[in-house]
């Protein structure tokens, strides 16, 4: 069983947390928080234990009557691998204390890709994290990239890729992001950040990105022109993305008209936090003319990178192959939105 703890118990730090209690082969040592709040209580009602993250502040979990197990050097001395989902740059620094006790560490997207051996994604390069220590999975419009991008790679070859990312103004519980109602270019100038984040797992890929926030706290959505080295059509096309795992092609019969109903099926489906780890592709939208393949496809920014932490998990720790990983996680989490639709 490989010992797991979670530093950053927030938007993506829970649902790691949760997504490494599903697994067969993994334990959940416990979470490292630095405040006494609603998911410092919500953790402990799921029966994890908590760590106090930053020592000083250990006696406000004491005066909260909140059982603490530790502080952060003891659950880092205690496990195999940390799961550190802190705020952007705060990775960075805690990865002293992992390298004092020689625990291997993956980081989130917000970091820069310095601070890890190998930035990662599960279906594009799993085995590059097999021998490094510290691992970063990418940010979740890099991991919903990236899947897109690799089969299309294999299958035609990538001339170049140009997608513009209409992004949402921030998450549900940052109210720090609103009260917004503007349409941003964000960076105004090309290229936005995406575009050097994918270079990080295909290095020799063409790719431009443009970016732009929008007042939702919905999901990403991603229009996609990709260049492709060979011709095909829109039905190949639909037919490679459909033996992919982690991507979901909706269905023209669904009546999915956007990110809210995508997200109102995820709720009725049943998907705790109405989380969709899938990358969700039109399935009208994709089309062919001549060699560019053109296409819209919606990110869920607080969701898609939890099968990737579970997946790196497995890598650093070389506890299972890309494909016996992929699979696990897959059937543990209960990947597969499209399954509602087979008959
Ligand atoms: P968040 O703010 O929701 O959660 C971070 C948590 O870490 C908070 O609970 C915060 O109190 C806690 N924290 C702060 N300092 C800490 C410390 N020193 N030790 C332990 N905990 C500390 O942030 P998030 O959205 O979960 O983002 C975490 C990382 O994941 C970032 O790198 C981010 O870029 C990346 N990411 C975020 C999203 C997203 O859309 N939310 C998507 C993909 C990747």
């Amino acid at each position: 069983m490989t010992q797991v703890g979670v530093v950053g118990y927030g938007t993506i730090g829970k649902r790691v947390a949760d997504a490494v209690v599903a697994q067969r082969d993994m334990d959940l040592v416990g979470v490292a928080k630095t405040s006494p709040n609603f998911e410092a209580e919500a953790a402990l009602a799921k029966g994890y234990d908590l760590y106090a993250a930053v020592p000083e502040r250990r006696e406000r979990f004491d005066e909260a009557g909140m059982a603490v197990a530790g502080d952060l050097d003891a659950l880092v001395d205690s496990v195999d691998v940390i799961v550190d989902a802190t705020p952007s740059g705060i990775g960075a620094k805690n990865k002293e204390s992992y390298e004092a006790h020689d625990t291997p560490a993956i980081y989130q997207g917000g970091e820069d890709a310095e601070v890890a051996d190998t930035s990662f994604n599960a279906r594009a390069n799993f085995e590059q994290a097999e021998d490094a220590d510290h691992v970063r999975v990418v940010s979740c419009n890099t991991t919903g990239l990236s899947r897109l991008l690799a089969p299309l790679r294999e299958e035609y070859g990538v001339e170049k890729a140009r997608v513009t990312l209409v992004r949402r103004g921030g998450d549900p519980g940052q109210t720090d992001r609103g009260p917004i109602n503007d349409i941003i270019p964000d960076p105004v100038s090309l290229p936005s950040h995406h575009g050097p984040d994918v270079k990080t797992i295909f290095p020799d890929i063409a790719i431009d990105t443009l970016g732009l926030k929008v007042p939702t706290t919905l999901m990403h959505m991603h229009s996609v022109n990709v260049t492709l080295e060979s011709e095909t059509d829109a039905e190949a096309v639909k037919e490679l993305f459909a033996e992919e795992s982690r991507l979901f092609l909706v269905p023209e019969a669904a009546g999915i008209d956007g990110a809210g109903k995508l997200k109102e099926f995820a709720l009725d489906a049943g998907r705790s936090r109405g989380d969709i780890w899938e990358n969700c592709i039109w399935a009208e939208s994709i089309a062919v003319r001549g060699r560019d393949l053109y296409l819209f496809q919606a990110i869920h920014q607080e969701s898609d990178v939890v099968p990737e932490n579970v997946d790196a998990i497995r890598a650093i720790t070389g506890s299972a192959s890309k494909a016996e990983s992929i699979a696990t996680t897959n059937e543990t989490i209960g990947m597969g939105l499209g399954r509602a639709f087979e008959r």
